[in-house]
């Protein structure tokens, strides 16, 4: 028969790293190259069907920046699932990343889908993190691994796919 799962996902990283951005190419398939950065947080859901499923996400777009730091955990208290973002071409954004895996393994729901994204993978030219070091970083850390581009839209719909592939079922 046909299930219905909901998925409370939320998106953790560096300010600049393309969170919002990969939020309005998967719920609205567009990109702006002036991004205006969240203030505090915002939500948006968007449905996908995976074989005789539909998850139904509920996604926070969190702001990223130091001085939200102490509204981070309201957001991802409870959720199922995260995204956490970094830019390939910022090495500062890829130790921010490594940074909230360890928040969300202290205090984050144990049995959380943690996605790692390495964004930005247009940008080649101007690559700092290799994604062979981010792979094993994520493979030793219990996270999958995905380099995505919201400007392209690469591995956009797919990194949502997997995260909905491994939710829990009921
Ligand atoms: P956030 O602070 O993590 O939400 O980052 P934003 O989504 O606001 O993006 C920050 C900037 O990076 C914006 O100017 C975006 O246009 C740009 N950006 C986001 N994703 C990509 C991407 O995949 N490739 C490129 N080249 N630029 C991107
Ligand atoms: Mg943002």
């Amino acid at each position: 028969g046909h299930n219905n799962l909901n998925a409370k996902l939320v998106l953790l990283g560096d300010m600049g790293a393309g969170k919002s951005s990969l939020v309005l190419r998967f719920v609205k398939g567009q990109f702006l190259e002036f991004q205006e950065s969240t203030i505090g947080a915002a939500f948006f859901s968007q449905t996908l069907a995976v074989n005789d499923t539909t998850v139904k996400f509920e996604i926070w777009d969190t702001a990223g920046q130091e001085r939200y730091h102490s509204l981070a955990p309201m957001y991802y208290r409870g959720a199922t699932a995260a995204i956490i973002v970094y830019d390939i071409s910022s090495t500062d954004s890829f130790t921010r990343a490594k940074k909230w895996v360890q928040e969300l393994q202290k205090q984050g729901n144990p049995n959380m889908v943690m996605a790692l994204a390495g964004n930005k993978a247009d940008l080649e030219d101007k690559r700092k993190v290799p994604a062979e070091e981010a792979r094993v970083y994520a493979e030793e850390n219990g996270l999958f691994f995905m380099e995505t581009s919201a400007k392209t839209a690469a591995n956009v719909n797919e990194i949502f796919y997997e995260i909905a592939k491994r939710l829990p079922r009921a």
